[in-house]
């Protein structure tokens, strides 16, 4: 035995016997504080958050964390600044974002990785963000995130530029606002590795967000006004002194291939042009509306979007889903994204959420509109459907109406084309929206008169 041995068991043996020694506690790992959030603004493209920044400002100067998630690149965006097309583009505006946001302080900043979908049609927008893995690495980021409030775009169908990406960001806002509290939502993101080699699993904790807003990607107000909390964007922030529309402005200037003309005129200006300009081109200077999508914690509708949150996490709230609809044995509807989101605000629990009714859009004219339909055949037998249109002057059905069969107990999908015509030169005022409906009868009687309102107009978003 080597000498330092002995010495050992020399020592050992002339210790008295001593209970075992106390263990101290093992300190768990807490959640990484620099992640932690108050607001977590979910938008579709580079430059979305510009329909938030001006509060965003504010609520910096207020010490409110903040995060932002991109559902895209905008990668079918247009480029001023240069020749870079597609995931080039989506490349070059992926930092224009970051530099946008950095400019007011914001650097938590993540990209789902959906594709830049042209279209008004949320479904569209969702299947092309791969809508699953977007779901899991948004639900992901507010476990990551753990925001008090998200702010997001109101997921519906409006006239206004209305774009499928914008609702789809508040499509997915809205599934994880639901989802991030329940334990069995993503369960191996909450799950911790046990032992090595298990590098899947990732120690997340359940976290479930207080409250919801949403800002319309709409022309029209007036549904929206009373709906949530109003902020002017003209007072002077404490930290800038500047106003909250001009910090916006300043973060704007990120976007060169968004705005290059627009920037470069500005970038010429005196203070007190670019005031005129902003007031009277594109509103900058216009008060910002949220609508309040719900709050798990009380509160009123128009209060500030903190009120009555407090610090720390809250239980889990599982949606209130509304009853379906009582519907005759017989009964035609419209179907696509119009009857997605009747479904949706019944799952969400948002059916105070604004809406126009009849549902609405604007189309480019000359083009098409197609109108989708669900026709549901309840009774025990086959059933004769007619389905005709009820159309402005110079709008023609081009396929679709006529006589149908539903089988038994089928679900049938139909659609009918109209072709729009020509837009009319009216010296430059815009056309009213029309209101069309399609007539369903089965029998000699009415089965259901669904109405759409369409506004037609030189350039829009394909439907
Ligand atoms: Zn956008």
């Amino acid at each position: 035995m080597p000498l330092s041995a002995r010495m050992l068991v020399i020592v050992f043996l002339a210790m008295p016997l001593l209970e075992p020694a106390a263990q101290e506690p093992k300190v768990f790992p807490l959640p990484d504080e620099r992640y932690k959030t108050d607001i977590l603004l979910v938008v579709a493209h580079p430059d979305d958050e510009g329909a938030a920044t001006p509060y965003l400002a504010r609520a910096l100067d207020e010490h409110k964390r903040i995060a932002v998630v991109f559902g895209t690149r905008g990668s079918s965006g247009a480029n001023e600044a240069g020749a870079e097309q597609a995931a080039a583009l989506g490349a070059v505006r992926e930092i224009e974002a970051r530099n946008a946001l950095t400019t007011l302080g914001i650097t938590n900043v993540w990209f789902l990785g959906g594709k830049d979908t042209a279209s008004q049609n949320v479904l569209q927008s969702l299947a092309n963000w791969d809508h699953g893995a977007s779901l899991e690495q948004l639900v992901r980021l507010v476990r990551l995130t753990r925001p008090e409030v998200i702010l997001t775009f109101l997921p519906g169908t409006f006239i206004g530029e209305d774009h499928g990406d914008h609702q789809a960001s508040g499509v997915l806002a809205t599934e994880a606002f639901d989802l991030t509290g329940d334990p069995t939502s993503f369960p191996e993101q909450l799950a911790g590795p046990s032992k090595r080699l298990e590098p899947f699993l990732e120690n997340l904790r359940p976290w479930q967000p207080k409250k919801i807003y949403y800002f319309p990607d709409a022309d029209r107000e007036d549904i929206f006004r009373g709906k949530g909390p109003e902020y002017s964007v003209k007072e002077i922030s404490k930290s800038s002194k500047q106003p909250y529309w001009r910090m916006a402005l300043d973060s704007f200037r990120a976007h060169q291939t968004q705005a290059k003309s627009f920037l470069d005129r500005i970038a010429q200006m005196d203070e007190a042009q670019v005031e005129k300009l902003a007031t009277a081109d594109g509103g900058w200077t216009d008060a910002l509306h949220f609508v309040l999508g719900k709050s798990l914690v009380g509160g009123s509708v128009t209060g500030d979007v903190f009120d009555d949150i407090t610090p720390g996490g809250i239980s889990f709230a599982r949606p209130d889903v509304s009853p379906e609809p009582a519907r005759p044995d017989l009964s035609v509807e419209l179907g696509g994204p119009y009857s997605f989101y009747a479904e949706f605000r019944r799952a969400h629990g948002l059916t105070n959420l604004p809406h126009p009714e009849p549902p609405e859009i604007a189309l480019q004219a000359p083009g098409t509109l197609v109108i989708p339909l669900w026709i549901r055949n309840r009774t025990a037998k086959t059933q004769e459907i007619t389905l005709s249109a009820v159309l402005p002057a110079g709008w023609t059905a081009q396929s679709g109406t006529g006589r149908f069969t539903v089988a038994a107990k089928q679900v049938a999908a139909a659609r009918i084309e109209v072709i729009l015509p020509t837009l009319a030169e009216n010296g430059g005022k815009k056309s009213e929206p029309q209101e069309i409906s399609v007539h369903a009868e089965s029998n000699g009687r009415s089965i259901g008169e669904p109405k759409l309102r369409v506004e037609l107009r030189k350039r829009a978003l394909p439907q």
